[in-house]
């Protein structure tokens, strides 16, 4: 689903028929205080999934607040479920699914 700031979220879910008013982040996310739309502006997931497809990627977010405590920004980490680590680059992947390949190993051959 689209974002109020016009970036595509698998993770942001919004419901405003008849007369609702539902927008909530589905990101699962560490105890970190009150999920808001504002914090779609700036977050990184949405670019993310759109950079990597992995289906081994597991994202889990945190609003942290910044300078004095005055702004908030959605910070995440991310792992991989099948290497079951810590993955630095998530926009690129740990690269553990490539070792797996039948086009790469033909090619080392
Ligand atoms: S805060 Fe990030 S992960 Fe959550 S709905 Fe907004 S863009 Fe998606």
């Amino acid at each position: 689903m689209r974002t109020p700031y016009g970036a595509e979220c698998k993770h942001y879910y919004a419901d405003f028929n008849r007369g609702r008013n539902t927008q909530e982040c589905r990101l699962p996310r560490s105890a970190s205080g009150k999920w808001t739309p504002d914090l779609c502006k700036a977050c990184p997931i949405p670019r993310i999934q759109l950079a990597n497809a992995c289906p081994h990627l597991v994202l889990n977010g945190r609003i942290e607040r910044g300078f004095l405590g005055l702004t908030r920004r959605m910070s995440m980490a991310a792992t991989c479920s099948k290497a079951s680590g810590p993955v630095a680059e998530p926009a690129i992947g740990c690269g553990h699914c490539h070792e797996d390949s039948p086009a790469l190993q033909f090619s080392l051959e």
